[in-house]
């Protein structure tokens, strides 16, 4: 039985005492998705210590909130390009990137991705992508690519025909622990493919339906439990299914 955090960012302060306990615990891979050049590097370093984690490198839409009133010019944005680049020869994947309005200067945040997306082309390496809002946005915007590497929107909480897009470009969606009290996203679980299904936690969030202490890995145990009733699938078979899902996520792509 092996459990599968597809999306993590165990390289957070909040998580320093957990990363000694992942190399104890064999039965659970974590993707470790990284939120800006720093943490790229630094997720990049905790991989060297522990095999179970699993590395991406990206540059997170949150970035433009950090930097305000355009303060982060075009010139900027290529130079954290062409360094993403550098750490993504080292990284298994790319993530997390995407957009997301919150975080306002949407034409920046646009570029950005663009720039991004055309690393992805030639690299071949799968992807991460944050939706919030934006997921009819990005399927348009994937669809000008020639992406010959897989694609996940993690956190999915699309719309139900959006969802139905997604997995018919064969994209993955992952589902984290607010499938243990969003009935929305419970009935999102029901509509997905189950082969492109994945578990995640994105830890430290805190979830105050659950726990006001921040998120780890371990809520992905639950998560599988949760899918597995939603599924009406036996524990081993959601665990089968994830791994199997999980592996084909990560494949590099010819
Ligand atoms: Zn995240």
């Amino acid at each position: 039985m092996r459990l599968i955090d597809a999306h993590a960012h165990l390289d957070e302060p909040a998580l320093r005492s957990f990363i000694p306990n992942l190399p104890i615990i064999d039965e659970l891979s974590v993707i470790s998705n990284s939120v800006d050049l720093d943490s790229s590097v630094r997720n990049l370093e905790l991989a060297k210590e522990c095999r179970s984690l699993i590395p991406f490198v990206g540059i997170h839409p949150e970035i433009f909130a950090k930097y305000p009133n355009l303060s982060i010019a075009r010139e900027k944005l290529d130079e954290m390009v062409s360094k993403l680049a550098r750490y993504a020869e080292s990284a298994i994947g790319i993530g997390e990137i995407g957009l997301d309005p919150k975080y306002g200067q949407m034409e920046l945040q646009e570029y950005l991705l663009k720039e991004i997306l055309r690393l992805a082309e030639t690299l071949r390496i799968p992807i991460t992508l944050h939706s919030r809002e934006t997921t009819s946005k990005l399927l348009d915007e994937l669809s000008s690519y020639s992406l010959h590497c897989k694609i996940l929107f993690h956190w999915f909480a699309g719309s139900e025909s959006e969802l139905g897009k997604l997995h018919g470009k064969g994209y993955y969606s992952s589902f984290g622990p607010s499938i243990l009290f969003s009935k929305r996203i419970i009935e999102l679980v029901k509509h997905s493919e189950p082969g492109l299904i994945l578990t995640e936690t994105d830890c430290p969030t805190i979830f105050r339906s659950l726990n006001e202490s921040p998120s780890t890995p371990l809520l992905v145990s639950s998560v599988a439990f949760k899918l597995g009733m939603i599924l009406h699938m036996p524990m081993n078979d959601v665990c089968e299914l994830i791994s199997t899902n999980a592996r084909e996520y990560l494949a590099t792509q010819d």
